[in-house]
């Protein structure tokens, strides 16, 4: 199995018009492979008022999903973007920091 980023995870984007933000992983969508990422990929959508459901109207800008492509976890040892390795302690699989060997359970 891959290892995969998981919710709570900070990640960073690598390509797009959010290039460098980093954010806290909201959500991972595992089979359209996307993932919600907190004040990243906003997407400005035109609301009409409704005051039954007490909605405003406007526009409203929402965090929308990202290909898991466009962003890689960031370490908070190295302070740099990733790759996720494995390492095996106490029979338990632990997710690390290619680069320094930290553990990314952080959060987790
Ligand atoms: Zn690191």
């Amino acid at each position: 199995m891959a290892l995969r980023i998981r919710k709570n995870d900070t990640v960073i984007i690598i390509s797009g018009k959010d290039k460098g933000k980093k954010g806290r992983v909201l959500s991972v969508d595992n089979e359209k492979h996307r993932i919600l990422v907190e004040n990243c990929n906003f997407v400005k959508r035109h609301t009409r008022p409704m005051p039954q459901k007490n909605i405003k109207g406007g526009i409203l800008e929402k965090e929308s999903p990202l290909p898991q492509s466009k962003v890689k976890i960031f370490c908070g040892d190295c302070q740099k973007p990733t790759a996720i390795g494995s390492k095996t302690t106490d029979g338990k699989k632990q997710r690390i920091c290619k680069k320094c060997g930290a553990a990314l359970t952080k959060g987790a």
